[in-house]
């Protein structure tokens, strides 16, 4: 910006080509918006912006022309040239019209950068229109250039945030660091050269393979600057790392020590790493004749979901000739058929050769083939036996747990010269093709891609299964030299991949469900009518469950495969584990108490767990995140094991849910999707349909949300009625005043919801409502464990149980989706109420579906969505209140309920949430507006605040944000500061009046 550095020039054609495309495509669409009859008016001048241009889209704008190509505009230091603007017929300053932004872009995929461009240009814009303009739109190729609209509101505070930001970055006094510390953006940035240079020359630490920036931090903080002077550090380590675990710190430093004796070798050395059952080298299983080396080129920005357009692999035919196939996928069809051949391929392979295995490096290959049996819904069970019978090896987790080599990168490039691979392929050749061949398929235009290019690409490929293979007989002789040495290094043994017979079974009925309820509907999702997309999800749906559990159990084998430091980063394990003694259970099975250090946990109480490898450990008797410990109950064979970490799995089984589904499909498939009878809840459901509510309305004119909510309870003729509830807006308050009126007006009532904690919460209100309205109230609760009874809620261990107690006088029943998917469940109840719909699958909330004619869908899909694991087709992974809501932001008045008042939020923060989330529908009901705190500190007032803190690397916790909080917490109990609530009433602020909500456990630790 001050011109102290010339910008490096480079002449890049691909670049060029691109500036090309772009203005071609910027045409054709000005040239359409002719066509369709629009006056069309350009600024000329080809770039730059200067006070006549600006004075010109002026003139155009007062003027009303209905398209203005190249608009210039001026304002604060800011200025922009937007590709189109498009008169709408809303009133501003200008008259009874406005205007809109309408950017061109090449990419498909819209990215952030698009976003906070398209955010400028409509801030420009109002200034001048005295209007905000409502949508700005992007128009891409191969759309008819039907422009994608997005609310300019929804990215408002986020976009003004990121030009504050900047604003403030640029103001800064000369002296700040603007040191080229690596990041992102580098390695197309046109300053990589000279910046990397910087580095090299300062021998920076991030030329340490695998450091963090956080350990960069670190070590910079104790005065260790460069690889240098970190390979001399001493071992063991002097001092106790602030942040991450100590061998971490020594890992690293052992690194910088190979790269720095590389370096002065003048090549590139390798150590092996101690033997670990299980790990690096010993995941290396026997060689054999069937062996087969992939490599798949993928480009995630091509449509939704990204492109493998290549499958690429080496193995070798019966006469020992060594092949390479590689399949071209340019678009949507032959990606599946390239996807179906190579696992075909694979399967053929495996009954020729049975210990053969897929070789790869780094986990992309099988993550992608994971990916792709979920978009095409095929090959599902052959990618399940595969996973299952571990035929995948990753060559980088052989290389990273098993040796250390003097390279910058574990990348399979510089590894090559450990085991002297020379490619044929030049790699700046492949990286110049690879890149041409990723835009013009993210631009859609897979046809210009020629013959040239992809040889270079599938040259590029080639040398990398061939450079996979070359690696693989590389650590192959690393191993024997080991074993020669008198390491005990063993081969993994194999797990079986066998479907069994029942899997088998079930697989052909819903392969034959799918086909009668997909008989006519097309394939492509914009020709099918209602009813044949509502078939077709349900027919997609079918299997949902399965496909659910596998990924499960392949999450099992990769978190049995990780090693205990790799266990540390994952949710489900813990690692660094202090035995601390016997806390309780027997001498046979004692339960044992461990201290552990700060990470993220997932574990809650009640968790098997399992060592390294898979072994079964114990469960989690209990578990303190503030204390750091953890009891388990061991197992006799575990009792005297104590290992360095463990991790969490269970597999919950989900037949019931499944079989559940799969009676609807077949009533479906026989009956239709229309009509009465029985599934008449889940039909609706699956159509979208309105609530039946005859000729009653959902809302009546000045009705509030919760007059409606108990009006209409009792008038549900059969189907759904969705409540979107936003934060404060009384939802289970709502829910257990309709149930209240519903259980008076003689019907049962079930509620379910995923957890038994969120069920307990509803029904509580449920008993408070009844108690407030003197109502008698018979509620029984499904739980796992012994409970005490509560008055008018009783606790039952079984089904059976439920059921009988519903068939009797009982009012309420409650229970998870396992109780109400059951056979016995089927019209047990008048109506169902699901709690937190958002973040219940389509799925589950189908399968319980026949306990009631009616279905209430209480939750809010703009809070937190409902978790699930698998690849599952389009359309089918979602929650049932998103589904209900088919991308809108809130539930139209037609559709369900809307609750827009919200009790807790004072206007000033409502207004943002409302902005951002809630179309501006919710709104705070009077008297928040006198909620307020004061004091004499800094935290005072009413509203949001940001407060920035500067940090650098962290990822799941920040000291430096824990220390600001710190202070405003001391300053807020520092400073007599006190609360006004609604009613205008005075109370002191104590610590228990204060919430910090923090996204890590780890954060919390550190606070
Ligand atoms: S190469 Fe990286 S550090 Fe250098 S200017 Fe570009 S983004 Fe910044």
């Amino acid at each position: 910006a001050r011109g102290e550095l010339q910008r490096p020039r480079f002449w890049d054609p691909l670049l060029q080509a691109l500036f090309d495309r772009g203005l071609a495509h910027e045409r054709a669409y000005v040239e359409h918006l002719r066509q369709a009859g629009h006056h069309v008016v350009e600024i000329d001048g080809p770039a730059g912006i200067d006070e006549a241009r600006v004075d010109k889209t002026i003139e155009a704008m007062v003027a009303g022309v209905g398209v203005i190509v190249q608009g210039a505009f001026l304002r604060d230091g800011w200025a922009g040239r937007t590709d189109i603007l498009k008169r709408v017929e809303v009133a501003s300053a200008l008259g009874a019209w406005s205007y809109e932004v309408i950017d061109t872009k090449l990419a498909r995929r819209t990215k952030g950068a698009t976003i906070l461009q398209l955010c400028l240009y409509s801030e420009l814009l109002s200034a001048v229109q005295a209007r905000m303009p409502e949508y700005m739109h992007v128009v891409t190729p191969g759309t008819g250039f039907r422009p994608e609209s997005y609310r300019t509101a929804s990215f408002g505070a986020y976009y003004r945030q990121a030009r504050r930001g900047f604003e403030h970055f640029l103001r800064r006094e000369s002296g700040e660091s603007t040191y080229p510390e690596p990041n992102e953006h580098c390695p197309v940035c046109v300053w990589r050269t000279p910046c990397a240079a910087r580095r090299r020359a300062d021998d920076h630490l991030c030329l340490v393979a695998g450091i963090t920036k956080v350990q960069i931090g670190e070590l910079r903080r104790r005065e260790i600057e460069t690889t240098g002077a970190l390979a001399v550090t001493p071992l063991p380590l002097t001092w106790k790392p602030e942040r991450g675990a100590a061998h971490s710190y020594e890992r690293i430093r052992e690194q910088a020590r190979i790269q720095v004796e590389g370096r002065a070798a003048g090549k590139t050395l390798y150590e092996a790493l101690a033997v670990l059952p299980d790990l690096g080298l010993a995941r290396l299983p026997t060689p054999s004749a069937g062996d087969v080396f992939l490599d798949l080129e993928g480009d995630p920005f091509v449509d939704e979901g990204g492109l493998e357009y290549l499958f690429g692999y080496v193995f070798d035919e019966e006469d020992g000739t060594q092949k390479y196939c590689g399949e071209w996928a340019l678009s949507r069809e032959p990606e599946k058929h390239a996807f179906e051949t190579f696992v075909d391929f694979a399967i053929s392979r495996w009954a020729q050769y049975p210990d053969f295995h897929i070789y790869h490096y780094a986990p992309y290959e099988p993550s992608a083939l994971k990916r792709l049996m979920g978009r095409y819904v095929t090959r599902e069970d052959e990618i399940d036996r595969m996973l299952r019978a571990s035929l995948f090896v990753d060559l980088y987790q052989v290389v990273r747990q098993g040796i250390r080599a003097s390279i910058e990168r574990y990348s399979i490039k510089e590894l090559e010269s450990l085991f002297s691979f020379t490619r044929a392929t030049p790699l700046e050749d492949a990286s110049q093709a690879m890149a041409t061949v990723q835009v013009l398929l993210e631009v859609g235009d897979p046809q210009t891609i020629t013959d040239a290019l992809k040889d270079t690409v599938a040259g590029y490929n080639r040398d990398d299964c061939l450079s996979a293979r070359a690696l693989r007989d590389w650590l192959e002789g690393v191993r024997s030299s080991l074993i020669s040495k008198g390491a005990l290094l063993e081969r993994p043994i194999p797990p079986t991949g066998e479907v069994s017979e029942v899997r088998g079974e079930w697989q052909a009925r819903i392969a034959a469900l799918i086909a009668r309820l997909t008989l006519d509907v097309p394939a492509d999702a914009r020709e099918r009518t209602g009813d044949q997309h509502a078939r077709w999800i349900l027919a997609y749906i079918l299997d949902w469950h399965r496909r659910e559990e596998k990924t499960a159990w392949w999450e099992y084998f990769r978190l049995a495969a990780l090693a205990d430091e790799d266990l540390f980063e994952e949710r489900a394990g813990i690692a660094g584990l202090t035995f601390v003694g016997a806390v309780g259970g027997t001498a046979k099975a004692p339960v044992h108490r461990y201290r552990f250090p700060p990470q993220e946990i997932e574990l809650r109480g009640g968790e098997p767990l399992h060592q390294r490898g898979g072994d079964k450990f114990g469960k989690v008797e209990r578990i303190s995140l503030d204390d750091r410990v953890i009891d388990v109950k061991k197992r006799t064979d575990t009792a005297m094991i104590h290992p360095e970490a463990v991790f969490s799995h269970n597999v919950i089984g989900t037949g019931v849910l499944a079989e559940a589904l799969a009676r609807i499909g077949d009533y479906v498939a026989d009956h239709g999707i229309a009509g009465d009878g029985p599934y008449q809840a889940a039909r609706h459901l699956l159509t979208r349909a309105p609530p039946p509510l005859g000729a009653e309305p959902i809302r009546l004119p000045k009705e509030t949300t919760l007059g409606a909510a108990t009006r209409i309870a009792s008038k549900l003729q059969g189907g759904v009625l969705p409540i979107q509830g936003p934060p404060g807006t009384g939802k289970t308050h709502i829910g257990a005043r309709m149930i209240c009126a519903l259980v008076k007006s003689g019907a049962k009532v079930g509620i379910t919801a995923t957890s038994h904690k969120v069920i307990r919460n509803l029904l509580n209100a449920v008993l408070e409502a009844a108690r407030e309205a003197g109502q008698l109230m018979r509620c029984a609760q499904k739980v796992d464990g012994d409970e005490e009874d509560l008055p008018q809620l009783t606790f039952v261990e079984s089904n059976d149980e439920l059921f009988d107690a519903l068939r009797g006088n009982y009012d309420v029943a409650a229970g998870t989706a396992w109780l109400w998917a059951r056979p016995e469940a089927q019209d047990a109840v008048d109506v169902l109420f699901v709690d937190e719909a958002a973040q219940m699958s389509l799925a589950n909330v189908l399968g319980v579906s026949h306990a009631a004619k009616n279905l209430v869908l209480l939750g809010d899909p703009r809070q937190l969505d409902q978790p699930t694991q698998g690849s599952h087709p389009e359309g089918t992974s979602v929650s049932a209140l998103d589904y209900v809501l088919d991308g809108q932001l809130t539930i139209g008045a037609e559709q369900g309920l809307f609750l827009e008042n919200t009790w807790r939020l004072h206007p000033d923060i409502c207004a943002f949430t409302s902005e951002l989330f809630y179309e501006s529908r919710l709104e705070a009901v009077p008297g928040l507006e006198r909620q307020e705190v004061r004091s004499r500190g800094r935290v005072r007032g009413t509203g949001l605040r940001y407060v920035p803190v500067d940090h650098q690397g962290n990822q799941n916790s920040s000291p430096e944000e824990a220390e600001v909080i710190r202070e405003l917490v001391a300053g807020i109990l520092g400073s007599s500061t006190f609360w006004i609530d609604r009613h205008g009433t005075e109370h002191a602020i104590g610590l228990n009046d204060i919430l910090i909500i923090a996204p890590y456990n780890a954060q919390v630790f550190e606070l």
